[in-house]
């Protein structure tokens, strides 16, 4: 064994130069060499060979085989090693175990050694590690194989845009078999329009992002059309140029459908089919920028219905719902296809309409829009006359944006309410200011509601016979921990709107009967305590809670009388009516307050459970010089005769209107000449002064 040994190392170090170069590479290679002789012994080995198996080059050479082979790597290779002394050249694999330094599989290949005469005197082994290779075969065929029987679409195009592979999913999804797509380009696949947009715009952004992401209306072979989501990736060649793309894609018809209904769900009010408030916003942006373009104004209106809560609360909430419907089936004619029609929230409504070239435009719409309101609206079996109130703000004079713009219309409209129910009312920017600071007030109403801020004061009416006091009438008013006192009117608007009304109008209530029977116990002469009342207060359980603080009060019914107001009686419904006549069973006084500024009807006065009218100031404030007014005057006296109800004049100011007064043969008198509203402390100044009248 030692002379075949020193016979290699002899032959080898006789080479020379340019052999001991080979025997660098040989023994620096990946792939590891051995010879080995017809008696399965080694006759030489590399390197590399050599510590695959664990060992030196000298500790194999003229070795056997099997001493050196472990045994079921031996197993596997005597087979074959007989094969290769066969003449048969043999190539198998073999897995090193993870003890190994070269662990994983290996490629095996013997080449026998044949001579001239074809006598084998052994083989030639080779062995190289194919863990690389295999896995990635293996990978590549995984993948394409998830890629091929994906449910998604995906293709990879060249630089030109054709198709140099597609899944079968993608074609079927476009109504193509895979062989008809390749080597054609996407443009197959949509329209010119679609095409134009692809190449021009989403390309763009593919080429400056890498990627692009969108929904394309695409066709199928047949023509039908589709939503496919689409998925774009760039592929670069190795100098970084674009060299084609992987596009993935789905029909997401369904779920575009989906999702559109849900959109219309959410930019359009399904009771009464007009946008809602965000799709609104929407289209006014729009609109805005048209009309910055064409240096148009926009008139933007924020209507309000009146007293729409009380409806809900009386008649219910279907009946609220059939009354919207009906105010937006009514509006809508009046409006243009182009301008602005939505239902913003509960009963408030919102419209643009652009081009208007002055506010007379506008002025003009809104009288329309008022006009709609008054013909009566049948809701089940009763009649009603719904007004609103509107606010309009204009672009680009009063805000440039929409939140502006919209935020100044309803301010507007506030102060529509504020003057009276049933008009409309432009912005301006005083408003603001009073908008702002009503809105913090209405937030402070609710500390005031349970910090018990409210206090009354007393103002008597008298009797134009004999200058008794009739009744005496109590005022609220907010005393505000840091503005001091606010009238009512500045804040029972917001607390009808906000519903607080009911808490305060019971406190209110309460104040006023217990006062009441404090003076009556005291000796006070006066004939009732008067409350006014919300309308939007006539509702379920009112009666109740009056029968309830009379008693708690001991304050007999008769004592009591509530004033409603006019215009709340002659448009509203039969319920709250029904409520005054249960109180009128309960034997408490029921006034009509602001009489002849609403519409009442004659007919309808006769039937309404009431027992005086108060005439609004108004009629009185010119009475010594209009002679229409005391005519007015002298008909309600008139009219309250025959009708057996009690009549006060209201807001009387001079002892000449006091005068024609008493000439018109008026019941009472009520106003700043006679007293103004007082505390109840100074009561008896009150009943001093009229003393002297
Ligand atoms: P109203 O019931 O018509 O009350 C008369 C209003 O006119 C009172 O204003 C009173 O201070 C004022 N006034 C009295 N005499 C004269 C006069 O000679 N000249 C002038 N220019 N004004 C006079 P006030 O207290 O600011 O109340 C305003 C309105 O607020 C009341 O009008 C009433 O509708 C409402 N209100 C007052 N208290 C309550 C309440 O407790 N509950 C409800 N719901 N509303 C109330
Ligand atoms: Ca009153
Ligand atoms: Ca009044």
């Amino acid at each position: 064994m030692s002379t075949a040994k020193e016979a290699i190392n002899q032959n080898f170090y006789s080479l020379g130069q340019r052999d001991k170069a080979l025997e660098f590479v040989f023994n620096h290679n990946a792939v590891k060499v051995a010879y080995c002789d017809s008696n399965l012994h080694y006759r030489f080995v590399n390197k590399p060979y050599a510590q695959l198996l664990g060992f030196d080059e000298s500790d194999i050479v003229g070795r056997p085989v099997i001493e050196i082979l472990e045994k079921e790597l031996f197993d596997i290779a005597l087979p074959n090693m007989q094969k290769a002394l066969a003449g048969e050249e043999v190539c198998y694999q073999i897995r090193l175990s993870g003890t190994s330094d070269h662990p994983g599989r290996h490629e095996v290949r013997y080449l026998p050694d044949v001579d001239q005469l074809g006598n084998v005197s052994g083989f030639y082994a080779f062995i190289r590690s194919i863990e690389d290779t295999v896995e990635a075969v293996e990978a590549h065929q995984l993948l394409r194989y998830a890629v091929d029987q994906g449910m998604e679409g995906l293709s990879i195009h060249n630089k030109l845009g054709e198709f140099i592979y597609v899944n079968p999913a993608e074609a079927s999804m476009y109504g193509y078999t895979v062989d008809e797509l390749l080597g054609q380009t996407y443009h197959l696949f949509y329209d010119d329009d679609e095409i134009e947009l692809i190449d021009n715009e989403y390309f763009a952004k593919l080429m400056q992002d890498g990627k692009w992401r969108g929904t394309l209306n695409a066709r199928r072979k047949d023509g039908s059309h589709f939503f496919s989501e689409v998925s774009l990736t760039i592929l670069k060649d190795s100098c970084g140029e674009f060299d084609g793309l992987i596009c993935t894609c789905r029909d997401i018809t369904d779920k575009k459908r989906a999702v559109d209904q849900l959109s219309h769900l959410a930019h359009f009010d399904h009771l009464t089919g007009l946008s809602n408030r965000l799709q609104f916003k929407d289209n006014l942006e729009q609109l805005i920028c048209q009309a910055q373009r064409h240096n148009e104004m926009i008139a933007v209106f924020f209507l309000d219905l009146d007293d729409f809560k009380h409806i809900n609360d009386t008649l219910g909430h279907s009946i609220g719902d059939q009354l919207l419907i009906t105010v937006a089936d009514r509006l809508k004619p009046i409006f243009r296809a182009e301008d602005l029609f939505a239902r913003f929230s509960g009963d408030e409504f919102i419209i643009a309409v652009s081009g208007t070239s002055d506010n007379l435009d506008a002025i003009n719409i809104a009288k329309k829009i008022i006009e709609k309101f008054d013909c009566p609206v049948l809701l089940g079996d009763q009649q009603i006359i719904q007004k609103s109130s509107i606010g309009v703000s204009v672009y680009p004079n009063d805000g440039d944006d929409i939140e502006t713009l919209i935020k100044n219309a309803d301010t507007a409209m506030y102060q529509a309410k504020e003057d009276g129910l049933h008009g409309f009312r432009f912005y301006s920017s005083e408003m603001s200011k009073q908008a702002a600071d009503y809105l913090h007030l209405s937030s402070q109403l609710h500390q005031a509601v349970d910090a018990e801020q409210f206090e009354l004061h007393y103002q008597p009416c008298m009797s134009l016979d004999n200058h008794s006091i009739g009744a005496l009438e109590a005022l609220v008013r907010w005393q505000h921990p840091e503005r001091g006192l606010i009238y009512p009117d500045h804040f029972i608007p917001y607390a009808e709107k906000s519903g607080l009304i009911n808490s305060i109008g019971r406190q209110v209530l309460n104040q006023a009967c217990h006062q009441a029977s404090q003076w009556i116990k005291n000796g006070y002469e006066f004939s009732q305590i008067s409350v006014n009342i919300s309308g939007v207060e006539l509702q379920e359980g009112f009666v109740e809670v009056v029968e309830a603080v009379l008693h708690e009060n001991q304050l007999p019914p008769e004592r009591l009388i509530l004033e409603v107001t006019e215009t709340f009686l002659m448009t509203r419904l039969n319920r709250p009516i029904d409520i005054l006549h249960r109180i009128r069973e309960l034997g408490v006084n029921v006034a009509i307050d602001d009489f002849g500024v609403g519409y009442s009807s004659l007919t309808r006065l006769k039937h309404l459970p009431v027992t005086c009218l108060k005439i609004d100031r108004s009629f009185i404030s010119e009475i010594h010089k209009d002679l229409i007014d005391q005519s007015i005057v002298k008909a309600i006296v008139a009219l309250s005769n025959s009708l057996k109800l009690e009549v006060i004049a209201e807001g009387v100011e001079t002892a000449g209107q006091l005068s024609i007064l008493k000439d018109l043969s008026t019941h009472y008198a009520q106003g700043y000449y006679i007293s103004r509203p007082t505390i109840a402390a100074k009561i008896d100044q009150v009943y001093a002064f009229i003393e002297t009248l």
